[in-house]
């Protein structure tokens, strides 16, 4: 399924001007980037999964919006890599993204992207959450034990997004 951006309209238009992410066509690109932005190997990158099924990287805590061009996404999170027998792995990943909130399942998109560039993987999120933009008062949070409302305002959240 294809994400909207649900986070605040400021933040979308601030990240427009910044660079997009960049697209990793190659396991290559990989490297390239890390050569690029020195923090990817010790603090990881922020990542979209394009409406193509391409990974993009941008350096962490960018806006994932910004990494997309402002466009809809099939994935967006955190994820960390390190160098196995020279070969860059993805040892970290999750599906925190307050710009778009992506259900856990969204997986599915970021696993075919690696498994097409031959990036080893786990098998599933290292760290799996589940988000919500409250309607109401525009707070982002993480719902736990399955409670959705908002612990701002009371504002009953989406179940399913
Ligand atoms: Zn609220």
């Amino acid at each position: 399924m294809l994400y909207r951006y649900v986070g605040p309209e400021s933040v979308r238009l601030r990240a427009l001007t910044e660079p997009a992410g960049t697209p990793i066509r190659t396991a290559a690109d990989v490297a390239d980037f890390a050569r690029r932005e020195r923090t990817f190997a010790s603090d990881g990158a922020s990542f979209i999964v394009d409406e193509a099924g391409t990974l993009h990287l941008a350096p962490r805590r960018s806006e994932h919006v910004g990494c997309a061009s402002g466009r809809d996404v099939l994935a967006a999170g955190e994820l960390s890599m390190a160098l196995v027998r020279g070969r860059w792995t993805v040892t970290e990943c999750s599906n925190q993204s307050t710009g778009y909130c992506p259900e856990p399942s969204c997986f599915e998109a970021l696993a075919a992207a690696l498994d097409a560039l031959a990036i080893a993987r786990p098998a599933a999120w290292t760290q799996a959450l589940v988000i919500r933009r409250c309607d109401s008062c525009a707070q982002i949070q993480v719902i736990k034990e399955e409670v959705f409302e908002c612990a701002v305002c009371g504002h009953p959240l989406a179940a399913r997004r």
